[in-house]
Order: structure tokens, then C-alpha cells, then sequence
């Protein structure tokens, strides 16, 4: 059961009423607070067996705003009611929530400081302030490139921090990758900041979903499992924020299966509105891994624009995309990456089908 308080409840009423429900046997309430854009929401969980506990006592408590059951096991992350708030949260001064559209564009992979700083003065041109840089990559042979791992993260901050971007997505694999950012954030003077990235192959990663959890520095970019139900993706996400950081965006990245051939994966932003419905997460997709190759429609468009468009027009608030100043140079997934040339017409269609977005979601359109 969730007992939703008005916005900025006192705290003398949400004292009275965790204080009323400790006095149900078995039960022990839990506050979560939440910073929303202009306000601060509160919710009380109770945890135990509710089945005999009345809704009706804490219905009718000054600053209650509604009270309800919970019929999922993702309680913290759940939307549970039409009404209930998306949870947003401002990172290293950007803001990510439903409303916020962010394109987060770069290397799927770092590779070399000039192909780094190339990529991050062609963003700053085009005023972006958030970016992907892949430092350890989970790969399918042990052959192929690795990723540089912690060796280049000094000069990737340094050189971020130099073109003011502000929040740099990297995919963690391990507990030791996330203390190795922290220490080199920390040393660059926090030159920017990072987003954990949790990738699809370890989606039930449950230790590492824990880790990424228990620290409440690093906001965590969670990639839905490609082989598991969506259920399960939500579940992974509440490891995360049942240990702590409820900071998290659910990124739709396409599902395995032959049946999208020839896209790497079957391509899933359909499900956009279905996490939006089900949980209060802001959702990101990511239109490279999805796609896999940077081929085009004959309108010109490559269709790793189409399904970017399909993602937005279906309520998504954030892309991450690959791009690569040469990408025949890549040391992955160099086939998937947009040109550093098409930002721009990337960019400009992002934003005119998140205006039809707005446009047809609008009260009264
Ligand atoms: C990536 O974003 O670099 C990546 C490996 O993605 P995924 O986990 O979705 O395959
Ligand atoms: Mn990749």
C-alpha cells in the first residue's frame, strides 16, 4: 500500500500517519521523497502484509492526497495510478524527466583523444550537453577490443569538461568500474559528470544492479534486457532503486530475435508508452544498437532516424545515439554510427517530431 501525500506536505502529518500504520501489526512504513520539477513529493510505503489494513484509515488524514494498493513487486519505481508523478532528477544541472528532451550522441566506444575531442567540439557546436563514451565494453569474443577502461578516463573528463558537456553516459560491467569513475571525477575536479549505464547483458546482473544502487552520486541509465519480459527489466530497475538512487531512466534499446532482421534487433519503442504507463521512469531509446546499421530509406533518411522518430512521437525524452567522426575507423560498432556531418539534421528532426509530440498530446488537440 502507498499513501501519496499532497505536494510539500508537512512533516508533522506524515509523522502522524507513518505513526498510525507502525500500529498495524507487521507493518513498518518506509518514506520516499521525491524533488519534481516545482515541488517536493512524498510517499509513505507500507511494507508487510496489507491485506487487513483499511485504506480508508489514512484516506481521510489532513495532506493525504490518495492512498493506494499495490499490485506490483517494482513498488518505488511503479506509476501505480494515472495520477501519480513521474519521478525526475536534476544531474550536474540537467534536468531528466518526461518533459526534458535530452540526445545523448557519441562514441560507443573510446578509442583516441583526437576522434574524442573531434566528437565533443562537433556537440558543443550544436549545443549539446550530454554525450555517450563507452570506456569498458562487454563484448561477444574475447578477442575484440575491450575498451580502454580507466586508463582513459582522465583525459575523456578533461576534454568533456573543456567542451561544457555535462553528463557523459558510460556502461559499467563491474562494481570496481564505478569507484574507478568516481576517483577520476573526482580527480579532474569534476569536470563533468557521468550516468551509469547498466547494458542489456547484464540487466539481471542482480550484484551489479545492487552496487550501481547503493551509490546515490551517479544517476543510472538502465538498457532493457534483450531476452527477457518487460516485467523483468521493471524488477531490475527496483534492485536500483530499492537500494537507494531512484535516479534511473529506462532505456528501450530492441529486443533479440531473427524477426527484425536485418536490424541488429527488433526494434521495440512501441513499448514507450507501456513504461511510461507502468512505471514513473523517464524513457530514453537508443535507435543505434537497436538498428545496427546506418543505412538509409529512399526518402534519405537513415532508419536509424525513422525509429528515433518512432520513439519520440511516442513520448520518449531521451535518445542515446552512436556517432563517430570516421566511423569506418571505429573499434566498435563503426557501422552503426551516424557521421559527426548529419548531427545537425539529426538534431533538427528530433526536435520537429517532439513538437508533433507536443502538438498532438496537448489538452484540447
Ligand atoms: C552500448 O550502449 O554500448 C551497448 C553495449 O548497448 P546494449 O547494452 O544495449 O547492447
Ligand atoms: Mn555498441
Amino acid at each position: 500500500m502507498i499513501i501519496f501525500f499532497e505536494p510539500e506536505a508537512p512533516e508533522a502529518s506524515i509523522a502522524f500517519t507513518e505513526q498510525l500504520a507502525s500500529r498495524f501489526p507487521g507493518i513498518s512504513p518506509r518514506r520516499h521523497v521525491y524533488q519534481g520539477r516545482s515541488h517536493v513529493v512524498t510517499e509513505v510505503h507500507l511494507i508487510g502484509s496489507t491485506k487487513t489494513v483499511p485504506t480508508e484509515v489514512f484516506e481521510g488524514l489532513p495532506d493525504v492526497a490518495r492512498v493506494v494498493r499495490v499490485s506490483t513487486k517494482y513498488r518505488l519505481i511503479g506509476r501505480h495510478d494515472d495520477r501519480s508523478e513521474s519521478i525526475g532528477f536534476t544531474y550536474n544541472g540537467v534536468r531528466f524527466d518526461e518533459r526534458a528532451v535530452h540526445v545523448f550522441a557519441g562514441l560507443c566506444a573510446v578509442d583516441s583523444p583526437p576522434m574524442v575531442e573531434r566528437t565533443f567540439a562537433a556537440l558543443q557546436a550544436a549545443g549539446i550537453v550530454t554525450t555517450r563514451a563507452g570506456a569498458y565494453k562487454p563484448r561477444t569474443s574475447p578477442y575484440d577490443f575491450q575498451g580502454l577502461g580507466a586508463d582513459c578516463l582522465p583525459w575523456v573528463f578533461e576534454i568533456a569538461g573543456r567542451y561544457g558537456l555535462r553528463v557523459v553516459a558510460m556502461e559499467v560491467t563491474d562494481a570496481r568500474h564505478i569507484d574507478e569513475i568516481l576517483r577520476a571525477l573526482e580527480q579532474s575536479g569534476h569536470a563533468t559528470g557521468v550516468m551509469l549505464q547498466v547494458g542489456t547483458r547484464n540487466a539481471q546482473n542482480f550484484e551489479l544492479l545492487k552496487q550501481v544502487g547503493q551509490q546515490k552520486t551517479l544517476p543510472v541509465l538502465f538498457k532493457r534486457g534483450m531476452g527477457i519480459t518487460l516485467e523483468e527489466s521493471l524488477n531490475a530497475c527496483e534492485y536500483v532503486a530499492s537500494e537507494g538512487n531512484p535516479n534511473i531512466v529506462f532505456c528501450l534499446r530492441g529486443v533479440k530475435t531473427h524477426l527484425g532482421d536485418p536490424h541488429r534487433n527488433l526494434v521495440d519503442f512501441a513499448h514507450v508508452p507501456v513504461i511510461r504507463r507502468q512505471s514513473k521512469l523517464p524513457v530514453c531509446i537508443d535507435p543505434s544498437h537497436s538498428v545496427g546499421g546506418a543505412r538509409g530509406a529512399p526518402d534519405g533518411l537513415p532508419d536509424i532516424f525513422h525509429v528515433t522518430g518512432q520513439g519520440l512521437i511516442a513520448g520518449a525524452s531521451m535518445v542515446l545515439i552512436d556517432f563517430h567522426p570516421e566511423p569506418e575507423k571505429a573499434l566498435c560498432d563503426g557501422p552503426q554510427a551516424l557521421r559527426l556531418e548529419q548531427l545537425p539534421r539529426f538534431l533538427s528532426y528530433v526536435r520537429r517530431v517532439r513538437e508533433a509530440y507536443e502538438d498532438v498530446t496537448a489538452p484540447g488537440s
